[in-house]
């Protein structure tokens, strides 16, 4: 999966560091990074690169390093296309390599998105200042706190025996075979939205819900978590044609193979394909 970058290391502590000249700069406007290539390779221009070309140090801010390399964020907006530098849509994540360059670069567009959407305060609408302390933009006005925003969604492989439900969304542009998956509402448990979700989208009860793993999916600000769960009662599907196009009964030997290793979704497939046929339940 995405995150899944050892023996490199992810480390998200909150502190302020002062920015050095071959520290990775993420550069992102409407949805696409600015990325250099390099010795037929794509990766993140230095500062050192970004300075001379007229970018100014109070624009940068830390969020993260991977080992020792540090991220920061610049905010000053119009750093141009050159021969060097080319802005790439975020998709151009889902194959980077090598995957800790990709995982920084998607996971950078999430805190973008958040500053960017929390420079004024949704309470009194005055301009809101990074804290001092703690990753939060903080209103000096009426002191109104905004923490990084990360929405809590399930993805649910329900199983009924030797078989996997799949499902095709009907909108966006990933057109291959998916999981149930759906936001978490306030007011419920993980489970219920679990409950829930499988219900709105294929009219199916479930029992026996069990947590599998979790992966933060910064292309949609959210944090997915994985449970599998059988089928309780009638197969029959009915499908929620707003959100899904297609939804199947596959058997485990004639599950389709998916494209794209980095995703929970993919890991939850394969590792029921994996299972041994006598098997009835999910080993974790
Ligand atoms: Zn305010």
């Amino acid at each position: 999966m995405i995150q899944d970058i050892a023996p490199h290391r992810y480390e998200n502590t909150y502190q302020k560091k002062k920015i050095e000249e071959e520290d990775f700069i993420l550069y992102y406007e409407k949805n696409q990074v600015l990325l250099a290539k390099k010795e037929g390779m794509l990766t993140f221009p230095t500062w050192k690169e970004i300075k001379e070309a007229g970018a100014e140090e109070e624009e940068t801010q830390y969020i993260f390093a991977i080992d020792e390399h540090a991220f920061f964020l610049l905010n000053g907006m119009g750093v141009k296309e050159s021969e060097t530098f080319q802005f790439y849509d975020l998709t151009v994540f889902r194959t980077l390599e090598p995957m800790w360059k990709a995982f920084a670069g998607i996971t950078g567009s999430q805190f973008d998105r958040w500053y960017k959407a929390r420079r004024y305060c949704g309470c009194c609408g005055k301009k809101m200042h990074k804290s001092e302390k703690e990753r939060t933009m903080v209103c000096p006005e009426c002191k109104n706190i905004e923490y990084p925003k990360i929405s809590p969604a399930v993805i649910v492989a329900v199983t009924n025996g030797n078989r996997l439900l799949l499902s095709r969304y009907a909108r966006g542009g990933y057109r291959n075979y998916a999981l149930i998956a759906g936001f978490a509402e306030v007011g419920e448990t993980l489970e219920d939205t679990v409950r829930r979700e499988v219900m709105e989208e294929v009219g199916l009860k479930v029992k026996n819900i069990r947590y599998y793993k979790s992966q933060p999916w910064s292309f949609s600000d959210s944090l997915l978590v994985g449970f599998f769960a059988e089928l309780d009662g009638d197969d029959t599907i009915t499908l929620e044609e707003e959100e899904l196009a297609e939804a199947v009964w596959f058997e485990r030997e004639e599950i389709p193979e998916g494209p794209n290793k980095i995703s929970l979704t993919h890991e939850m497939i394969e590792q029921f394909r994996s299972q041994n046929k006598s098997e009835t339940s999910i080993t974790i």
